[in-house]
């Protein structure tokens, strides 16, 4: 048994139980993390198709533990979501940006639109409107400018408030786009029964163009619906210039990805903006 040692270590390290504990961990690491100053928020610019111009930014939270390093939030928001932690969190996030949004209004007064991504808890929760109205009001962000992006995995069942609440952040200026389009179950459904204003093509889809005619097809026709139905439509993870030509090619709107710009600290945002509005 001691021979196997080393081998029974590495099974026990993947164990469904280890990785249990390793959760536990990251999630009792996580309840200090707002407070101990861990959390970030970067910028990820989104562009317009055709003239290429910075039109708006979406807010990505990273996570740096002092000794764990970082933690992708592919990672922790489920577990922030789990715990429940992810109401404080998304509250934080929603304030750093929506005051660095009006910092660089202040500065460059170009009216750029920020988008924050809004957990499945967060539509739960009866003070959503409360909060979201606080934060605008605390910062003098335009509500114009902030978008909610709700991804289509949630369930409009199992939210039963979710109408309500994102006709609600309507109600207070806010837009609202449909985040991972197309990966849901309920895609025609959420497009017919939410209010919104924009839908973002998943990047599973984006990353297929010039590799799956099928999911060209999918791509080419959601524009076209969005449009007839008069929203607007961005398509994220565009990474190389056939993703670029193809999206053009086909009327989408507005355009996010590594091809024009990875996710982005403020200060490195900042410096973009200053040198110009233009990639
Ligand atoms: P998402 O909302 O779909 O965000 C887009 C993700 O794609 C981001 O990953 C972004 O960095 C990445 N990305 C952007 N351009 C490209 C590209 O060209 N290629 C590829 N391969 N990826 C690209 P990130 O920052 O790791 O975030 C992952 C997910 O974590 C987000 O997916 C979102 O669901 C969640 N998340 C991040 N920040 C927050 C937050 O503040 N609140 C909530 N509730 N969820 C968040
Ligand atoms: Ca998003
Ligand atoms: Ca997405
Ligand atoms: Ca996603």
């Amino acid at each position: 048994a001691k021979r196997q040692g080393r081998n029974n270590f590495q099974i026990y390290q993947i164990s469904p139980e280890r990785a249990q504990q390793h959760d536990v961990l990251l999630k009792s690491r996580l309840r200090h993390a707002e407070g101990n100053g861990e959390l970030r928020v970067f910028y990820q610019p989104q562009v317009d198709a055709a003239s290429e111009d910075i039109v708006g930014m979406e807010a990505l939270v990273r996570w740096e533990h002092p000794e764990l390093g970082q933690i992708s939030p592919g990672v922790f928001i489920p577990l922030a979501e789990e715990s429940g932690l992810i109401v404080s969190i998304g509250a934080w996030v929603m304030r750093t940006a929506c005051r660095q949004a009006r910092e660089w209004e202040d500065k460059y007064g170009l009216g750029l639109r920020l988008g924050v991504n809004l957990s499945a808890v967060q539509l739960m929760e009866p003070d959503l409107l409360d909060t979201v109205a606080g934060v605008l009001r605390e910062t003098g962000l335009n509500p114009r400018q902030l978008e909610l992006e709700v991804t289509e995995s949630i369930s409009i069942k199992a939210v039963p408030n979710l109408v309500e609440n994102l006709h609600g952040l309507h109600r207070l200026g806010c837009r609202i786009a449909i985040d991972d389009f197309g990966t849901g179950a309920a895609s025609l459904d959420y497009l017919r029964k939410l209010p919104a204003d924009r839908i973002k093509i998943d990047q599973s889809f984006v990353r297929n163009i010039g590799i799956d005619p099928d999911d060209e097809a999918i791509v080419r026709a959601t524009i076209e619906m969005a449009h007839r139905l008069k929203r607007a439509v961005i398509a994220e993870g565009v990474e190389i210039e056939q993703h670029l030509a193809f999206l053009r090619a086909n009327h989408c709107d507005e355009l996010q990805g590594y091809l024009f710009c990875r996710p982005l600290p403020h200060a490195s945002f900042d410096r973009l903006l200053a040198e110009r509005q233009r990639l």
